[in-house]
């Protein structure tokens, strides 16, 4: 939307109203399309901080827009570049509702006849449950039938275990669909992948899922970004497994997308093997769990899970 949309009025006030305001706080500063149909969009704000966000497709056609809640993330997976970049600040709700509006309009396409979207994922960058005020908000506008009217079951917002948002979520909503990034359940070996855990162990989150699950009723998803050699053994699937227990649960498996500079224990970080991933969907198969693997979209662009953050997040 823009003044120059707004034809019932005046040719002349549409003018001296654009010249003189703004409708956006964020602007669209590159646009990235990756020969999967991934868009990648790169959002300047206000204050000259970068945040991007991702378009995707599915073979269905329906899109899905992946926004981001902080400029930066303070979390530090060891496996993501947003993690590498450090944290800025948190995105205020304004910044959040504009970067739906600007995917919803690069989906609708510039004859405006495109798909709405189906789907929206707080998977970008940043945590978002350490920004639930600013996202509860954004979220209202979003879902609000006089607003925007995206259906609260279309939301999904993914969090590395945090697990005083979680509670938080259950208490008082929205009542969007939960995403846990647990990688590993092994408290040691998540620790070194994922430090948000030493303040977030997993018996913990474990029961703050159980009592979300049980306020909420609905299924959780459990992310596994799939490290080559380092969690994707036997033993991790068991363990997987074992936190899965008692939970109603789909895991989705997520082979790790390259990101130049990262490493784990002085080791660069390596995607799995084909056959690494198959066993270890198998395994987890074999042990009762429901499995998913995620779509590889937008590695070209660096647009893919983890690989946010090209730029420095820095104004
Ligand atoms: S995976 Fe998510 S929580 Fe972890 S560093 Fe990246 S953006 Fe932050």
């Amino acid at each position: 939307m823009s003044f120059g949309e707004m034809t019932d009025l005046p040719r002349t006030l549409r003018e001296d109203l654009d010249s003189r305001f703004s409708l956006y706080s964020t602007g669209v500063s590159a646009r990235q399309e990756d020969p999967d149909g991934t868009v990648k969009l790169r959002f300047t704000l206000g204050d000259g901080a970068k945040v991007e966000g991702v378009l995707l497709s599915d073979g269905d056609g329906r899109r899905t827009a992946c926004i981001s809640s902080q400029a930066g993330c303070a979390m530090g997976c060891v496996f993501c570049k947003t993690g590498s970049l450090g944290f800025l600040r948190n995105l205020n709700s304004a910044e959040i509702v504009e970067q739906f509006l600007h995917l919803r309009r690069e989906a609708a396409g510039p004859d405006r006849e495109g798909p709405e979207l189906a789907n929206v994922v707080f998977m970008g960058m940043g945590e978002p449950l350490l920004n639930l005020p600013e996202l509860r908000r954004a979220l209202g506008i979003i879902t609000d039938p006089g607003g925007l009217g995206l259906s609260k079951r279309r939301i999904t917002l993914s969090t590395a275990g945090i697990i005083r948002g979680i509670r938080d979520l259950a208490d008082n909503g929205p009542e969007v669909r939960l995403a846990v990034s647990l990688t590993a359940a092994d408290e040691a070996l998540r620790r070194a992948l994922m430090p948000v855990t030493a303040a977030n162990p997993l018996p913990r989150l474990k029961e703050a899922l159980a009592s979300y699950q049980e306020k909420a009723g609905r299924r959780i998803t459990l992310e596994a970004v799939l490290l080559g050699g380092i969690n994707t053994r036997p033993r991790d699937a068991a363990a997987l497994a074992d936190f899965a227990r008692g939970l109603d649960v789909a895991v989705n498996l997520i082979p790790w997308n390259p990101a130049e500079g990262l490493s784990f224990e002085g080791r660069p970080l390596r995607e799995p093997a084909p056959a690494e991933a198959e066993a270890f969907s198998r395994e987890l198969a074999r042990r009762g769990l429901t499995v998913t693997r995620r779509l590889r979209k937008g590695l070209k662009i660096s647009g893919a899970c983890g690989q946010l953050g090209e730029l420095s997040v820095d104004p």
